[in-house]
């Protein structure tokens, strides 16, 4: 065995139902004394509450997935207008993205208290949208310092984005098992992130109000963040990137409806993959144990679903082509891509439509 793994230096306090005593806690360690909070229109009750009492100099809410650049800038000139020195972002994922992206030129530390399973809190990637092009970039400085997870502030998130977020984690796992640097911690990370999301995620729909699915979903949304930022985008990452930054696609529900059709793809070229990842589940297959989970909570089904236009997807095609990795355990041709972004857009049985090259 021989690898190469690095850490990130990042503080995780899970500590259900008190987020507003813990980040006090954390913004006080940190020094921070001119606190800049961002939380999107939909999110500032929640944030109102988490940050209660803490020093607050500006509230900002300009918040729009994928952080277009000309809203970064915005953010940017507020946090210098108003000397801001701390960060406390409570949100999703474009929430933190707008954290980061402040970050990214300043170096303002972020206390991120995350509100769904995306995971972006846990890791150094930072994204920013010019037009239809989506530019994602890896950075120290983006890394939140610490970051605060209390399931109770997830208990508002609707069902249907839950599973869709949650399974956005999931991805992160699967796609850890075979991107560009995965080595056997990420792997396990995400073995034990497919375990806790597979057990929270029908919890969560049996009970959205109770608290025990929510946390574990959040602890394996964690996992599954720390094994996708030290493994790199694989195969899925980079056609869900195509297609959220390209199209405008809801980034959880892309994630959510891709998976399955990724996942068929490579399994039968990923022989210790596809055994971790069933071994994960508890089922004969990997494919078998995702659909399994998939229909016990309803999951997304189809990309057309979500606004994405089935003449795109020649387009489409040749942009991924681009940025497939060169490790990917099955080769990537532009037919087996076509079929899978077929497949995926009209929502067919992923083993019969990707299972092998045709
Ligand atoms: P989101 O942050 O856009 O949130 C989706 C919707 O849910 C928003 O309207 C938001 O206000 C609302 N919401 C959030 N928390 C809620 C709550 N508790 N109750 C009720 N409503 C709530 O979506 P997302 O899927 O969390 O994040 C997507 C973005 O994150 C994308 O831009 C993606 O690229 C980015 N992302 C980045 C990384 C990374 O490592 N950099 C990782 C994952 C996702």
């Amino acid at each position: 065995m021989r690898f190469e793994h690095e850490t990130l230096a990042q503080r995780v306090c899970f500590t259900p139902g008190e987020a507003p005593a813990t980040v006090r806690a954390e913004v006080q360690r940190l020094g921070g004394s001119r606190v800049m909070v961002i939380a999107a229109a939909t999110e500032a009750d929640l944030a109102e509450r988490v940050t209660a009492e803490v020093p607050v100099v500006l509230r900002h809410d300009e918040v729009v997935m994928h952080v277009p650049v000309e809203s970064a800038e915005r953010a940017r000139a507020a946090a210098a207008a108003h000397e801001v020195d701390l960060l406390v972002s409570v949100g999703g994922g474009s929430t933190t993205g707008l954290a980061k992206a402040i970050a990214l030129t300043s170096a303002i530390p972020i206390v991120a208290v995350p509100t769904t399973y995306a995971g972006s809190e846990a890791t150094s990637v930072w994204g920013l949208t010019e037009g239809a092009h989506k530019t994602t970039g890896v950075d120290a400085r983006v890394l939140p310092r610490s970051v605060v997870y209390d399931a109770t502030l997830t208990l508002s998130l609707p069902v249907a984005m839950s599973v869709a977020s949650g399974l956005n984690a999931l991805a992160h796992c699967v796609d850890s098992m075979w991107a560009p640097r995965t080595d056997p911690v990420d792997q396990a990370l995400a073995g034990e992130g497919i375990r806790a999301l597979a057990a929270g995620l029908p919890a969560v729909v049996a009970d959205p109000a109770g608290l025990d699915g929510r946390e574990r979903v959040l602890y394996g949304a964690y996992l599954s963040a720390v094994a996708f930022s030290s493994a790199g985008s694989g195969l899925h990452h980079k056609i869900c990137h195509v297609l959220g930054g390209t199209y405008d696609l809801p980034h959880a529900q892309t994630h959510a409806v891709v998976l399955p059709y990724v996942l068929a793809f490579n399994a039968p070229a990923a022989p210790d993959a596809e055994r971790r990842i069933a071994e994960a589940f508890g089922s004969a297959s990997a494919v078998e144990g995702l659909q399994g989970l998939r229909d016990a909570v309803n999951a997304p089904r189809a990309l057309r679903d979500h606004g994405f236009d089935e003449a795109d997807i020649d387009d489409a095609v040749d942009a991924i082509l681009e940025v497939v990795p060169a490790n990917n355990p099955r080769p990537v041709t532009s037919h087996g891509l076509r079929g899978l972004l077929r497949a995926a857009w009209q929502g067919t049985d992923p083993l019969t439509t990707v299972g092998e090259e045709r």
